[in-house]
């Protein structure tokens, strides 16, 4: 039977979805509308009034969205009760609703379904999660992006320029007796070199993606009472709602996302700065060399109230080389020491910014700065294709590879079923990322990362 349904996590209400053929069915038993009407009358999209019930007991009040194959998220008939939140009520109806027949759906179900019903592609399920799990206003953009299908788009046009060449190949290898125009070395080495520069734009994309995925790896380095806490409070002050922390396993583990104009900053050993007061011995040059590695980003904090010491110097060595910024901090206290064009400054960072983490002076520059650093201003998510998925990015590397291996038969003039053998491999590459040949396998690992409900 080809029924799932599934509750959403626990709020103000519930939502317990069902899809499939026998989902009005089950619904009908358990749902006693306000008015009642037929099913078959009840437009798709349209909502109804009423009480879930069992043995004539009422269990809750809810309203019922209803969606008629195939205008819905999964092409079939689909029901959705928005029930009381909580757990005991969603968990009785979601009982209710086994009993009389439905099977509990899977992590991701419903999005599999859109996909093996033909609405989405493979890409655009893929970017469902991204949507759900972007932690910054522009990964979101690039998963929307995707989910609107321009990702996809922009392949099928890749393979259709490989199609165009591909056909004309196969009929000059199969049959070379036919008076048809037969295709040219020059003809697919124009084709190769054009799916090569696409395909090598979209795998650059990827780094750009990674930043917006998982957050630039952001580490403030200074020493004890150069205004670290001050400065992170300041960047998390700013932006508190969207500050996520995830427990690990271990205090240390701790990480705090602020976005910087719709990027994501990952904080990272944001524990280590928090509880510096008590451990600055521990903390020491070691550790913080260990941290600066790890990083994307290094932001630096001096006290400008006070000389630069041999302590610092270190700290200016391990900025070296890294992508990184030097705050002058405690400048409302106008007394500073350090001059902001030394050498030593400059030699590590173009980016050597007077600040007051206090009083949040100066911190729109820092932001500049790292927008900046990353080439990230030139980022324009409503036109570009971001690529943000390792799959995606493997797929084209494979692509890639395997144009070149093309190339290469034609250089060695090779006899053309040679090429036709990389050319197909190029083309089942990028079958794979649309999903249009992607074994069972594949796509049960996808949606297995999924959210339940989803
Ligand atoms: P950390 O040890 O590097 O984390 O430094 P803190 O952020 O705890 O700051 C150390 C001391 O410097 C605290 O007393 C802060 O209030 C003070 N401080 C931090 N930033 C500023 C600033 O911009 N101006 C002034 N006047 N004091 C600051």
């Amino acid at each position: 039977m080809h029924l799932y349904l599934r509750l959403h996590g626990i709020g103000g209400i519930g939502i317990i979805r069902m899809s499939g053929e026998n989902s009005f069915e089950i619904l009908n038993k358990i749902f006693k509308p306000k008015k009642p009407q037929e099913i078959e009358n009840i437009k798709g999209y349209t909502i109804k009034y009423g009480h879930i019930v069992e043995n004539e007991e009422i269990i809750d009040e809810v309203l019922v969205s209803y969606f008629k194959k195939p205008h819905s998220y999964t092409t079939e008939n689909m029901c959705e009760i928005n029930s009381h939140g909580g757990n005991v009520l969603v968990k009785r109806i979601l009982e209710l609703c086994l009993k009389n027949g439905a099977k509990l759906a899977e992590p991701g179900e419903f999005t599999k379904r859109a996909f093996l019903n033909g609405r989405i592609d493979l890409l655009q399920a893929e970017s469902v999660i991204d949507v759900i799990n972007a932690k910054s206003e522009r990964e979101a953009k690039a998963g929307m992006n995707q989910l609107e299908g321009k990702l996809s788009k922009k392949i099928r046009e890749i393979k259709q320029k490989i199609m165009d060449v591909m056909v004309q190949l196969e009929v000059t290898i199969d049959y070379p007796e036919y008076d048809v125009e037969e295709v040219t070395n020059t003809q697919i080495q124009e084709m190769l070199d054009t799916v090569e520069k696409d395909l090598e734009i979209l795998e650059k994309s990827f780094d750009n993606g990674k930043l917006l995925k998982e957050g630039i790896k952001t580490a403030i380095i200074g020493k004890p009472n150069a205004g670290k806490s001050s400065l992170l409070n300041a960047l998390l002050k700013e932006d508190r709602a969207i500050v996520t922390e995830f427990e690990g396993t271990t205090r240390d583990t701790i990480e705090e996302f602020v976005t910087i104009q719709g990027i994501p900053l990952k904080l990272i050993d944001t524990a280590g700065i928090r509880n510096a007061k008590d451990e600055v011995e521990k903390i020491g040059i070691e550790k913080a060399k260990e941290i600066a590695d790890s990083a994307d980003l290094i932001i630096a904090i001096f006290d400008s109230s006070k000389e630069l010491t041999s302590e610092d110097m270190e700290i200016l060595k391990l900025v070296k080389n890294k992508k990184a910024i030097i705050l002058l901090n405690k400048i409302d206290l106008q007394t500073s020491k350090i001059d902001q064009n030394q050498q030593c400054l400059k030699e590590v960072s173009d980016y050597i910014i007077k600040i007051s983490a206090l009083n949040q002076i100066g911190l729109e520059k820092v932001e500049q700065a790292i927008l900046a650093l990353f080439e990230l201003n030139e980022i324009n998510l409503d036109n570009e294709i971001v690529i943000t998925n390792i799959r995606h990015k493997a797929l084209i590397h494979q692509a890639i590879e395997d144009v070149k291996k093309a190339k290469e038969v034609i250089l060695k003039q090779l006899p053309l079923d040679m090429i036709a053998i990389f050319i197909k491999s190029l083309l089942d590459d990028l079958g794979n990322i649309t999903g249009d040949i992607v074994s069972e396998d594949i796509i049960n690992e996808i949606f297995a990362r999924f959210c339940l409900g989803k």
